[in-house]
């Protein structure tokens, strides 16, 4: 479960695998459906009202406001921030914040790696 900020399209973009129970030749059985939310924030970081109102409900929205928050706090908007490497591999090319739900920290990392880091530590 991700929740990132794309910067190109100014949107938080939240992903989860959630269990889905399908039938396929008669035979039910379950497969792990990929889910995505996503809200637009506008130049000033402030989470676009409508999507707001649309997804408020969800499970996912508390983190994604709390992300928001986070950014908002370290002065990420209006400009994108330089200078910040993918915890990665240590690129500074095209890196933007992913939010870790379990440490509630955010994370910078690069395109390559934004689905997933090999090594474990990645704080
Ligand atoms: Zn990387």
């Amino acid at each position: 479960m991700t929740v990132r900020f794309d910067q190109n399209r100014r949107r938080f973009i939240c992903r989860w695998q959630e269990p889905t129970q399908v039938v396929i030749d008669k035979k039910t059985g379950t497969i792990n459906r990929s889910r995505v939310i996503s809200i637009k924030v506008s130049e000033t970081g402030k989470l676009n009202k409508r999507d707001c109102n649309r997804h408020e409900g969800h499970p996912m929205y508390p983190h994604i406001d709390r992300f928001n928050r986070k950014l908002n706090q370290m002065n990420y908007f209006p400009l994108k921030q330089e200078g910040h490497k993918c915890c990665c591999c240590g690129t500074s090319e095209s890196v933007s914040p992913h939010y870790d739900i379990g440490t509630k920290t955010i994370m910078w990392l690069c395109t390559e790696h934004q689905f997933g880091c090999p090594t474990a530590d990645c704080n």
